[in-house]
């Protein structure tokens, strides 16, 4: 939800090991292959014949690989954690209790979804639109978002101060074009989207469902089960589908949400208010203890002006429908085996292509890690973090970020002036490597021995009463938005700074062993990526002090956006499954941080001893090591479903294309492989483009 520029999307929560040698592994590529024809093909293809995605995963690649080693660590944290009582409020207690829920199926399956009754209730006892909208503000003080998002971030134009931010919500499915398309994909999946909606409300027990259908929408049904009980059932679907389609027409699409200009819309309450006569701001907000605020950010007013309209349009039977529907689904995955495997045969198998589930343990690890992230974060420094590694990672960045000064200085299209303020903000990068100098404080978490998804609950109440709690202090730039044993990185445009947790330092992209090449090829391509999110279409609108304003002349923007164009028009021209295309705009900004990424790192590469030398290891020149050491990074296999739900949500390309796409702009890598103009992916010295 808030603005950050990672390596990869999603990542993060698949998990199982393989011992990585340090270095190239000859026995990845497929040599057969010409590297100027299908260059990830020859540099990995046979890591991608032998490693197919295994039937729990809808991808298995590189990220998966380091999420394996720290697997192993978090089952030790769990074991731990469950071995024995730690006092009331401990870290481990906390650690232990939410697990253990987890993993209690008997006392789950029992209750199955009774936890949630109180919250049915509540929204059974809604007679007007009015209570409907200020069920809408509890539910959000309850840690629940149904039909809009909200949290407190820095003021993208004063990143001194932080603001309350309203975005567009109210989807189940992972865009709107999931309402809108009509390609043969989409229909399919709102067909199984529909019978899942009714197979969940069928679960559902008859006390709840005569409680829900009791209206005159549903024919004021006494008999809820069997054939009648479908009946309810798939037309409580039909109205849910309707009206989030409505909500889809309303909804800003995802090119124009990358546009930070569009999506900043400050306004002071009053005004908010104004759009919405349903709802009056001052009242919601106060329903979840958002202390008085002069102005908030509204990310696509459009949105909720459309929210407004339906509010005023939709019979309060639909609403009622559609926000059991919202609470069901959210919580469903951990409530009895019934309910989350239905979840499951939805979004995992139609979605993304899963075959099977994953093991419970592994389900319920990967959820707590989830959901107490630096307070599990802070056990697996301890274990599985050698300081050495910060004061590696510092060089490599320290090294990278005087090459990037360089090649800003002799860049032949920027003026003086620009460049001027663009080596400000390159010299005052915030670094964070490893883990947070100041921990998290989980201390007002209250973790029980209760039902797993209370504990689900509890959790989310506490992160919103925290997030008010830290609005009240204001801006603390040494917060970190993801845990360290996250395998991921990314640049924050709000505080000009680049974050690279302790799960990415290890193989495949970061080694303490392997030669200058490899590092520099993989994880120096990562800190390179991460630094020109600095300057990516995106992130080059804010300046030294993370403040969104414009710094550049005119001209030189200008010179800028032609290059990125090209940028735009390459990846429009890949196609995924044969017949996708790459949306082109939606990944301009990965992209331009992978191709300036690359060069950059490259050219810091060819300072180091190796770099100058260039001599063979195992037969591979130093440049070719350090080219297949970037392939090596997107080492990946998918689904088709995954394919498709990515293309259409992901600003990242995908990994096959990161693999060797940034590459075919650089003339080291033509002299590196002996690239020739017959050759697939060679690219004419005339439109290979450098911006870094
Ligand atoms: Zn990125």
């Amino acid at each position: 939800m808030r603005k950050l520029l990672a390596i990869l999307f999603g990542a993060g929560l698949a998990l199982q090991v393989q011992a990585q040698s340090e270095g190239i592994h000859l026995e990845y590529m497929n040599q057969s292959v010409k590297p100027g024809d299908d260059f990830y093909e020859y540099a990995i293809g046979n890591w991608r014949k032998m490693n197919p995605v295994p039937p729990s995963e809808s991808r298995w690649g590189s990220f998966n690989e380091v999420n394996e080693n720290n697997k192993k660590v978090l089952k030790e944290i769990m074991k731990e954690c469950t071995a024995k009582s730690y006092p009331m409020g401990s870290s481990k207690q906390k650690i232990g209790d939410y697990y253990r829920s987890g993993m209690d199926s008997t006392l789950n399956n029992r209750l199955r979804d009774s936890p949630l009754r109180r919250y049915y209730a509540e929204i059974n006892g809604i007679k007007t639109r009015q209570q409907m909208v200020t069920l809408l503000g509890k539910f959000m003080s309850w840690g629940s978002r149904p039909l809009y998002g909200f949290y407190i971030d820095q003021d993208q134009k004063i990143s001194s101060k932080l603001i309350p931010y309203f975005s567009q919500g109210g989807l189940t499915l992972p865009d709107r074009d999931y309402y809108l398309k009509n390609d043969a994909d989409k229909v399919k999946i709102r067909e199984a989207y529909t019978k899942y909606i009714s197979n969940m409300f069928m679960l559902m027990d008859t006390v709840t469902k005569k409680m829900l259908f009791k209206g005159k929408r549903y024919g004021n049904n006494v008999s809820v089960s069997g054939e009648k009980g479908r009946k309810l059932a798939d037309q409580a679907a039909a109205d849910i589908i309707a009206l989030e389609t409505k909500l889809a027409e309303g909804s800003m699409d995802k090119v124009s949400r990358r546009d930070p200009y569009k999506v900043y819309n400050k306004m002071t309450l009053a005004d908010f208010s104004a759009i919405t006569k349903n709802i009056n701001w001052a009242e919601q907000t106060a329903l979840y203890n958002l202390p008085p605020t002069d102005s908030v950010i509204v990310g696509q007013p459009d949105y909720f002006k459309k929210l407004d309209e339906l509010i005023s349009s939709e019979p309060i039977e639909v609403w009622k429908t559609y926000l059991t529907w919202r609470l069901l689904n959210s919580y469903a995955g951990y409530l009895s085996d019934d309910f989350s495997e239905e979840s499951f045969n939805f979004s995992g198998k139609v979605l993304s292509g899963t075959k099977v589930r994953k093991p419970r343990w592994e389900r319920v690890m990967m959820n707590t890690d989830g959901s107490l992230g630096e307070l599990v974060g802070q056990i697996y420094v301890e274990m599985a973090f050698r300081p050495e590694a910060k004061k590696r990672m510092l060089e490599l960045v320290n090294n990278l970020q005087e090459t990037f000064r360089e090649r800003i200085n002799k860049n032949d299209w920027m003026s003086a002036e620009t460049k001027k303020a663009a080596l400000e903000k390159l010299g005052t990068f915030m670094v964070k490597i490893g883990y947070p100098d100041k921990w998290d404080d989980f201390s007002k978490l209250e973790i029980r021995k209760q039902s797993y998804v209370q504990n689900v609950i509890s959790t989310g109440k506490w992160r919103m009463m925290d997030m008010m709690e830290k609005y009240k202090k204001g801006v603390d730039r040494t917060e970190w938005m993801m845990s360290p044993q996250t395998v991921n990185a990314y640049y924050n445009p709000t505080n000009n700074e680049i974050v690279f947790p302790a799960g990415i330092l290890q193989p495949p992209f970061f080694y303490f062993n392997a030669d200058d090449a490899v590092n520099y090829g993989a994880i120096g391509g990562v800190i390179g990526h991460e630094m020109t999110h600095g300057f990516d279409d995106e992130g080059r609108k804010y300046d030294a002090k993370g403040n969104l304003k414009e710094w550049w002349t005119k001209e030189d923007a200008e010179r800028f956006d032609k290059k990125a164009e090209k940028i735009v028009e390459q990846f429009n021209n890949y196609m995924v499954l044969d017949t996708i295309p790459v949306n082109g705009k939606l990944t301009l900004g990965e992209n331009l941080a992978d191709l300036g990424g690359v060069a950059i790192a490259y050219a810091a590469f060819k300072k180091t001893e190796q770099g100058k030398k260039n001599e063979k290891i195992d037969g591979l020149t130093a440049d070719q090591r350090f080219f297949i050491s970037w392939a090596n990074c997107w080492k990946n296999n998918s689904t088709n479903q995954a394919v498709k739900m990515l293309i259409s949500t992901d600003p990242h390309a995908p990994a096959n294309l990161r693999g060797f796409a940034p590459l075919t702009h650089h003339d080291a890598f033509y002299e590196a492989f002996n690239i020739k103009p017959s050759d697939k992916q060679f690219r004419e010295p005339t439109e290979r483009i450098t911006i870094w």
